[in-house]
């Protein structure tokens, strides 16, 4: 007797599945994870994924019927189901609001709709040209022959003929119509010529939007003795364990490991995961990737629009070995792609706080959650890092994860020379130069003079410009949020960068009336112009948020640096991670003191970490490299460890404090955002809130109180934060925050209140 009823998951911010009638006609094709409509509510019709059938009746009144499965197919298998339920148990989240994460849009248009939908996606066409016939060798000289008079024609049969090495024994091959053009460096009115004589014929060829079918495949490079004692090490380790921690320097050659990992992989048949934390970074990977494992290696990120990802997503299910996706590269969303047979799941820079994902719900892990997605596949993890996070790192210690480590630079090369630069001193001796101390500016200098390149690192955080008042100190702050507003010179504005709200620059003080406001801080813009005074001849380019809206803009800075089209790149956190550029010999952290004053109990190890990955970007070739750090405080703990690229000792004291202080990984954080468009009653049912916690959780509930930034978009915002030691139940203790959610929203009056959960914040 076949399953009558199918749980489905909906994108619908309500908890739970939804359990509907599976009704005869559909009753062979409704299986777990393919697409249905059902209607939801009084009208609405939705579609959503079945994860389960069953013959138990539920006790609702109304059972209504699945009306429609569009395709018979599955979109999700058992596995992204069982990834959506644990991301969404263990985030406490809905099912619903992974799966709106998961799937691409396209597939699935948002919410309600009153008409089936059917999403077709059109394949990008190019045109190729190809010998219109199989010519023998003497039919070509023949034709070869003939156009002597018309050298230009000879010239593109000759290119076609060399750019696929044809011979009669040969298939034709189509190649593209403009790599033809580029390469006989001529017309396409000639080529049009060719197609008439019939020599020549044109086809129109479906491509991959995003794979070039020129690419080339090159061997593996030979890994080096050190090397190859790490990859020894963790293929042992994946005997006993599931997760590996390596541990390599910068420039250590942890890239080129993963790529003969990924090799060993790929010959078995399995698929690949390899994930990095920021958008940036794919774009000198892929190529590395590419070169080796051609176009069977995709990328998968935010910047793609909604028919490149459901290109990508169909790719990764196409089990075809030439046509599919094994290899994928992407951030933290592409562990949500189809993958039916994982081998391996490589976290690059696993300390990265980009891999929490904050807003909107799910708030998952991406490091954590690719660890479950391996263990699902029975496939290996392996992360990797410089600097690894203090939990990472514990769990490698205490055994959990089995720990390799690569102490130098491939090459030989050294570990970059750190240089402090005290900038109290120097603005007390009258030294500074704008925001540049001589120490960095002599640097600068001479890379400069031997034609070599410099990137200039500025945190954005709590340091973008802004505009004061010299009388009373009065500063315009956001009308919707507790927050500055920033000085934009290039549109001559101030900005709000948490909701966008923008106003023109006062020309008077709002409290005390006086005329004499002036712009303070310092952001990337005012050091790419001031740099530029101080270095006139020299080229600047800049790398942040705003440099980087469009779509390929990350592709065409690197680019532009790579081929040393700049010498000097400034840029915010996107430029510190991972990125290897040739000549680049200096790098200047403008101001380390900022990174580490920030309220938060990972602020330390994150500061060192930062300073450790941007410093990982000089010398990394023959020449030895140097970093500058610009600080007022010298004498500061992280900043003497830089000095020695100390991670062991820097973890050593983190994790004595994580225990003195009860901080992960001695501890599960969990926490409670409440916010209300009113201040008084977000403080009376933050109370209300935190005593009824309490009662359950006494002395491990802290707050509520007002975070850094207490008011957003014209909320005003409180937090609740719950501290549970690992040996305590999870799930009980969830559940229980659950339950004490679940009273306060039937409180009067509770339902202008917005709460939201963050586990592992
Ligand atoms: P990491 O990922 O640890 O920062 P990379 O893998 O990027 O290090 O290696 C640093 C540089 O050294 C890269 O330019 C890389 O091409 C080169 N390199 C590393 N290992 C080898 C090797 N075995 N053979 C040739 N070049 C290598
Ligand atoms: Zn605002
Ligand atoms: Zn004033």
């Amino acid at each position: 007797m076949p399953d009558k009823f199918a749980d489905i998951i909906l994108p619908v911010a309500v908890k739970g599945r939804f359990t509907y009638r599976i009704p005869e006609h559909l009753s062979e094709i409704a299986i777990p994870g393919v697409k249905v409509l059902v209607q939801f509510g009084n009208k609405k019709i939705y579609s959503g994924i079945i994860c389960k059938t069953h013959n138990d009746k539920p006790d609702i009144k109304t059972l209504r019927p699945i009306i429609e499965i569009t395709d018979p197919l599955p979109l999700v298998n058992d596995k992204q189901l069982n990834l959506w339920s644990w991301i969404s148990d263990y985030y406490m989240c809905f099912e619903g609001e992974v799966m709106k994460a998961a799937v691409p849009s396209a597939f699935f248009p948002e919410g309600e709709t009153t008409t089936p939908v059917n999403y077709k996606y059109k394949p990008k066409e190019e045109t190729f040209i190809k010998l219109a016939a199989p010519f023998s060798d003497q039919e070509l000289n023949e034709i070869l022959d003939k156009l002597k008079k018309a050298p230009k024609q000879a010239e593109i049969v000759a290119a076609y003929l060399h750019l696929t090495g044809y011979s009669s024994q040969s298939e034709i091959k189509p190649i593209r119509k403009s790599l033809l053009l580029k390469d006989s460096k001529s017309s396409p009115g000639i080529i049009e010529v060719l197609v008439k004589k019939g020599i020549l014929s044109s086809v129109s060829l479906e491509i991959g939007r995003l794979t070039d079918p020129e690419n080339r495949i090159e061997p593996l490079r030979k890994l080096s003795d050190n090397q190859l004692v790490a990859y020894n090490s963790i293929t042992n380790s994946f005997k006993e364990k599931d997760i590996v921690l390596l541990h390599g320097v910068t420039s250590s050659g942890k890239t080129e490991i993963y790529i003969h990992l990924i090799e060993e992989q790929l010959k078995l048949g399995k698929q690949v995961l390899y994930m990095l934390p920021e958008i940036a970074l794919t774009a000198q990977i892929i190529l590395r990737l590419q070169r080796h494992f051609g176009p069977i290696t995709g990328v998968y990120h935010s910047r793609f629009n909604d028919q490149e990802r459901v290109e990508i997503w169909n790719r990764v299910t196409d089990e075809n070995l030439n046509t599919g996706y094994r290899l994928i590269l992407g951030v933290r969303s592409s562990l949500f792609l189809p993958f039916s047979n994982l081998g391996l799941v490589i976290v690059d820079e696993e300390h990265d706080s980009s891999y929490k994902q904050h807003d909107p719900a799910p708030r998952y892990h991406a490091r954590d959650s690719a660890i479950m997605l391996a263990s699902l596949h029975k496939a290996k993890t392996l992360i990797g890092s410089a600097s690894p996070s203090v939990e990472s790192y514990h769990n490698a210690v205490i055994g959990k994860y089995g720990l390799t480590e690569l102490k130098e630079r491939f090459g030989q090369i050294k570990l970059p020379e750190i240089i402090i630069a005290n900038t109290r001193e120097a603005y007390r001796k009258k030294l500074m130069v704008s925001h540049f101390t001589p120490e960095l500016l002599t640097a600068v200098d001479e890379a400069l003079g031997k034609n070599e390149q410099v990137i200039l690192f500025q945190n954005r955080r709590g340091f973008s410009p802004y505009v004061e008042c010299s009388e009373c100190g009065w500063i315009p702050t956001c009308v919707q949020c507790a927050v500055n507003l920033t000085y934009h010179k290039n549109i001559n504005r101030l900005v709000c960068h948490y909701c966008g709200y923008t106003s023109a620059i006062p020309s008077k003080c709002g409290s005390c009336n006086s005329s004499g406001l002036v712009t303070r801080g310092f952001g990337t813009e005012k050091i790419e112009d001031e740099i530029k005074i101080v270095f006139p001849n020299a080229t600047v380019g800049r790398m942040d948020q705003d440099t980087t809206r469009s779509k390929n803009s990350f592709n065409k800075i690197i680019k532009s640096f790579e081929e040393h089209r700049i010498d000097i790149l400034i840029g915010t956190q996107m430029i510190s991670k991972g990125l290897d550029f040739e000549n680049l010999t200096v790098v200047g952290i403008l101001n380390a003191d900022n990174l580490m004053n920030y309220p938060d109990f990972r602020a330390h190890e994150r500061s060192f970490q930062l300073m450790e990955q941007v410093s990982g970007r000089a010398g990394r070739r023959q020449k030895h490299g140097k970093v500058v750090i610009q600080t007022s405080d010298p004498d500061n703990k992280m900043i003497r460890l830089m000095l020695r690229h100390d991670y062991l000792n820097m973890y050593k004291i983190q994790i004595g404090e994580r225990s003195t202080f009860n901080y992960p990984p001695f501890c599960r954080m969990i926490k409670i955002n409440l916010k209300h468009k009113d201040r008084a009653s977000l403080n009376n049912f933050a109370d209300i809130l935190g005593s009824d916690l309490r009662t359950f959780f006494g002395k491990r509930i802290l707050g509520p109180e007002y975070p850094i930034i207490s008011r957003i978009q014209l909320w005003y915002i409180k937090t609740i934060l719950i501290k549970i030691e690992k040996e305590k139940p999870l799930v009980r203790t969830k559940e229980i925050i659950m339950e004490t959610i679940a009273r306060l929203e039937k409180v009067k009056g509770a339902g202008a209140l917005r709460i939201t959960i963050d586990v592992d914040p």
